[in-house]
C-alpha cells in the first residue's frame, strides 16, 4: 500500500481535518501555488451545530454532512487521502497515518476537539455524547431503544429511569438538546407510546455555573431559563455533576436522579496530537500558536479552529471554539501561507465577533448581535435562517428546510427510527436484581411517588398527579421471554 500522492515542485501543505476551518482553508487556496492534501478520517464534513437535531429525529445525519470529495471537485491543486493521522514526526516533516507516511512542507492541524469528561470515569462510561455523526446516531437509537424498554417493565420506578433524561452542560448544546428532548415528549413520545404514562418522564438540565449560555447576555441567559422551564424541563444551576452510578446521576449538594439516558453537553478539549514537544502543547490538549496561528517552537507548522490557542492578555484562555473563530483563522492562515511563500510578514489574526446564538424549541431563540439583542420568534427566525444557509450544499439546504416545515406544521419529527441499535455494557444493579444482571427478572418496586423521588430532599416536592401504574403483573418467571400476552392483538 502506497498513499500515491502525486510527486510535485509545489510546495506541499498537509491540512488534517475537514471541519469549519479546514474546509475554509482548502477552499481559500484554490488558486494558491501550493498542492494542497486534506487529510480527515471521515469523508465528510460535518456540520456540528445541527447534531442534535439528528440525536432527537428531527433531520437524517446526511442533510447536515457533505462528502468532502464532491465539495472540492474541480480544484486543480487539491489531493484528498481517507486516513487517521496518529503522529507527527517534525523532524522529518512527516506524518504518521495508517496509510503510511506522509510528507509535507506546511501542516496545518485542524483537527478540532473532543468531548472532555474533566477525568470522571464514572460519567465517561455512561453518558452519551453528541459530537459526531456517529455519536448522535447512537443516542438517537438509544432514547428509542429506552422507550420501548419501558413498555416491559412492571414498576414505575424502572420505567421513570428508562423515560427519564437527564443533560449536563448548560451551554448552546445542551440547551438546544434538552428543550428538543422536551418538544418530543410534548408532541411526539406520548402518540407512539399511549401505554406509558408520560407523567413518569421528566427532563433534566444540570449545569455546574450560575447561569445557562454562559458567554451570552444576562438577558439571553435568562430568557433561555425561562423557556425551558416554560417547557417542563428542570433546570439546574450552581450544580456540578459528580458521579454516575447504580443508575443514578449525582449533582449538586446530595442530589441525584435517576435515569438511563444521561447525556454529556458539559465540555470539550483540544485534540493535540502526538509527537508535538511537550511546550506546544497546553493542559485542555489545545495547541499553542502564536498570533498568526503558526505552532509554538516550529517554523512550518500551524494550526487553526478548535485545537488551537492565542493566548493574549485579551484572551488568556484562547478563543472560543466556535465555528466562526475557526473559519476566519483558516481565511487568515490561507493569506498568510502565501505571504510566507513570497517571504512578506504574516498578519495578526483579529477575530470579529458576530454574535451568538441559540434556540430553545419551536418559535423560541435568543440571539445576541454586537449591537442588540433580542429573543422569541424573530430571534428563532434568525436563527433557522443562519443555520440553514450555513449547511453546506444546496441540497442540504432544502431538504433541511422541508423537514423544518413538515415538522413545524405535523409538529411529528418522522425519524424516531433505530436502525442502528445502540447496546450499552449492562450495568451492574445494587443487589444483582437488575434485569440486566439477572437475566429478566425485574427488582420489586421501589415505595417512591411518581416523578424525581431522588430530589426531594433538594426541592419541595412539586403536587404531582397520582401514580397511575398501568403495567401488568410481573409474569411468572418461565414467561418473561415470552412476547407480552396482555397487548391488543396486531393485524
Ligand atoms: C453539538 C455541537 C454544537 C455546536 N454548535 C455550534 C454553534 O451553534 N455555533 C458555533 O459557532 N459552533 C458550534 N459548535 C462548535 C463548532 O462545531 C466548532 O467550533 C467547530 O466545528 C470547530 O471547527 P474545527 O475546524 O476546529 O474542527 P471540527 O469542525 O471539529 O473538525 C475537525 C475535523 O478533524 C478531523 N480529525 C480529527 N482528528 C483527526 C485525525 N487524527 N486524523 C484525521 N482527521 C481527524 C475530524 O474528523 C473533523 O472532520 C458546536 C459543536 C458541537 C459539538
Amino acid at each position: 500500500m502506497n498513499v500515491n500522492i502525486p510527486a510535485t515542485n509545489l510546495p506541499r501543505v498537509v491540512v488534517i481535518g475537514c471541519g469549519f476551518g479546514g474546509l475554509e482553508l482548502v477552499k481559500k487556496l484554490r488558486h494558491a501555488p501550493v498542492q494542497v492534501v486534506l487529510l480527515d478520517r471521515n469523508n465528510y464534513h460535518n456540520f456540528q451545530p445541527l447534531l442534535y437535531q439528528v440525536a432527537t429525529g428531527s433531520l437524517e445525519p446526511d442533510t447536515i454532512v457533505a462528502p468532502i470529495r464532491k465539495m472540492f471537485k474541480g480544484q486543480k491543486n487539491f489531493i484528498y487521502r481517507y486516513c487517521e493521522v496518529t503522529r507527527i514526526n517534525a523532524g522529518s516533516n512527516q506524518l504518521e497515518t495508517n496509510i503510511g507516511p506522509i510528507s509535507y512542507d506546511y501542516l496545518v492541524i485542524a483537527t478540532g476537539s473532543q468531548t472532555n469528561f474533566f477525568g470522571n470515569k464514572t460519567i465517561e462510561k455512561a453518558a452519551m455524547q453528541i459530537k459526531t455523526i456517529p455519536s448522535a446516531l447512537n443516542l438517537r437509537s438509544y432514547i428509542f431503544q429506552n422507550f420501548e424498554k419501558a413498555l416491559l417493565m412492571n414498576t414505575t420506578y424502572e420505567k421513570e429511569e428508562l423515560m427519564n433524561v437527564v443533560v449536563v452542560g448548560g451551554g448552546p448544546t445542551g440547551v438546544e438538546v434538552s428543550g428538543a428532548i422536551a418538544e418530543l415528549k410534548a408532541n411526539v413520545l406520548p402518540k407512539d407510546y399511549p401505554e406509558l404514562d408520560f407523567r413518569s418522564m421528566q427532563v433534566y438540565l444540570i449545569e455546574a455555573g450560575p447561569v445557562l449560555l454562559n458567554g451570552m447576555s444576562a438577558e439571553a441567559s435568562a430568557k433561555a431559563k425561562e423557556y425551558l422551564e416554560e417547557m417542563d424541563v428542570h433546570v439546574w444551576i450552581n450544580a456540578p455533576v459528580e458521579k454516575y452510578e447504580d443508575g443514578k446521576v449525582y449533582f449538586g449538594q446530595g442530589q441525584s436522579i435517576h435515569a438511563e439516558t444521561l447525556i454529556w453537553a458539559a465540555g470539550v478539549s483540544g485534540t493535540a496530537l502526538p509527537g508535538l514537544q511537550e511546550t506546544a502543547v497546553a493542559k485542555n490538549q489545545r495547541i499553542n500558536v502564536n498570533q498568526f496561528n503558526k505552532v509554538e517552537g516550529y517554523e512550518n507548522i500551524f494550526a487553526i479552529g478548535d485545537c488551537a490557542q492565542i493566548v493574549t492578555e485579551d484572551t488568556p484562555r484562547g478563543h472560543p471554539m466556535v465555528a466562526p473563530v475557526a473559519m476566519q483563522q483558516a481565511k487568515l492562515l490561507a493569506k498568510n501561507l502565501v505571504r510566507i511563500l513570497n517571504q512578506e510578514t504574516p498578519e495578526n489574526f483579529v477575530y470579529h465577533n458576530q454574535g451568538a446564538m441559540a434556540t430553545v424549541g419551536r418559535n423560541k431563540a435568543v440571539v445576541d448581535l454586537p449591537k442588540f439583542k433580542f429573543q422569541g420568534f424573530f430571534a428563532w427566525l434568525v436563527w433557522l435562517f443562519v443555520h440553514l444557509m450555513s449547511l453546506a450544499g444546496h441540497r442540504n439546504r432544502v431538504i433541511t428546510f422541508f423537514t423544518w416545515v413538515w415538522n413545524y406544521f405535523t409538529y411529528d419529527q418522522s425519524l424516531r427510527l433505530i436502525i442502528r441499535p445502540y447496546w450499552k455494557e449492562p450495568r451492574k444493579k445494587k443487589g444483582d436484581a437488575s434485569p440486566e444482571a439477572q437475566g429478566n427478572e425485574t427488582p420489586q418496586e421501589k415505595p417512591q411517588p411518581l416523578a424525581s423521588p431522588d430530589l426531594q430532599s433538594a426541592k419541595p416536592a412539586e403536587p404531582l398527579p397520582p401514580a397511575t401504574d398501568t403495567s401488568p403483573p410481573e409474569a411468572p418467571k418461565e414467561q418473561q421471554n415470552q412476547p407480552p400476552q396482555n397487548l391488543p392483538p396486531v393485524a
